[in-house]
């Protein structure tokens, strides 16, 4: 890749061989190249993170190519849908280069992207459950199998496409914690965050922010309280964390705004607020790269 630039709010990454990747443009924007990847079914709006455009730690890329190509990511596949939409991201701490290859015609290309590092905050969180930051030993074996069930969740990997239709938020309220930020909880260093805490009051219904079909339920986990998992296609999941209600169960599908939990208080949390989260398999996005309104 040789720059990355910005052509009418939207963001071109434009590479060697004259190949383009356009990134997440809600209108199509012509591109006159064999090689190219027109990424045009994506509203997916980039304000939020400006010049960096997506190829950002945290942020996602998605777009549309012809339906006979292939695309791997460091050499994982990327699923293209039937009419050759796809979708992929890059996680906290993913390293600032990587390689697509575009295989057509049986003839694989590698390009060489560059993925912006971010600075990320330190939280000190105080009032937690102090069982939450120090588990005794009997709390590991069920903190073993929790942390497996949401990991086979994020493995979902489905031909739906909700995805395209971008994201709202399932609340609306403060920010009180940010993706990426090193934390504390009462003092003792643990995990970063990987999602985004909205603060708002015990029962705020929760929305879902894209379609797409549930694939956990759990009342209350360890870490997380009652903890919800969506399969938004391509393994794009979102999880909401600390519930107090869900109305939902495993295998539903859900539509774009449609109710589906409240907020709660439960597990590692020191008051009410929602903790959504979004993943491209196992790599952890920012939801608020993502949302479409402010
Ligand atoms: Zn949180």
């Amino acid at each position: 890749m040789r720059k990355v630039s910005s052509v009418c709010g939207r963001y071109i990454a434009l590479f060697g061989g004259g190949m383009c990747i356009v990134l997440c443009c809600s209108s199509k924007l012509s591109i006159s190249s064999a090689e190219t990847i027109a990424l045009t079914h994506c509203k997916i709006p980039l304000s939020s993170i400006g010049i960096n455009g997506l190829f950002v730690q945290g942020g996602i890329v998605c777009g549309n190519t012809a339906p006979d190509t292939q695309i791997h990511l460091n050499g994982q596949r990327v699923r293209i849908s039937s009419n050759g939409s796809f979708i992929f991201g890059f996680g906290r701490d993913f390293p600032s280069t990587a390689t697509i290859t575009v295989t057509r015609n049986k003839v694989p290309n590698d390009y060489t992207i560059y993925i912006a590092p971010r600075q990320y905050k330190e939280q000190h969180i105080h009032g937690v459950p102090q069982r939450t930051v120090s588990p005794k030993p009997e709390d590991f074996k069920r903190i073993r199998q929790e942390s497996q069930s949401i990991v086979t969740a994020r493995q979902v990997d489905s031909t739906r496409t909700d995805f395209v239709t971008g994201f709202h938020w399932p609340v609306r309220g403060r920010i009180s914690g940010v993706y990426g930020s090193q934390r504390t909880y009462n003092g003792v260093p643990r995990r970063p965050h990987y999602g985004v805490d909205i603060a708002v009051s015990l029962g705020t219904p929760v929305r879902a922010p894209t379609g797409g079909v549930v694939t956990l339920v759990h009342p209350d986990m360890f870490f997380s309280g009652g903890t919800l998992i969506i399969d938004h296609g391509h393994g794009i999941s979102s999880a909401f964390l600390h519930l107090e209600t869900i109305n939902v169960a495993v295998g539903d599908t859900v539509q774009q705004g449609e109710e589906i939990a409240t907020v709660g208080s439960s597990g590692r949390a020191t008051g009410p607020h929602l903790d959504w989260r979004i993943n491209w398999f196992t790599q952890r996005l920012d939801p608020q790269l993502l949302v479409l309104d402010e």
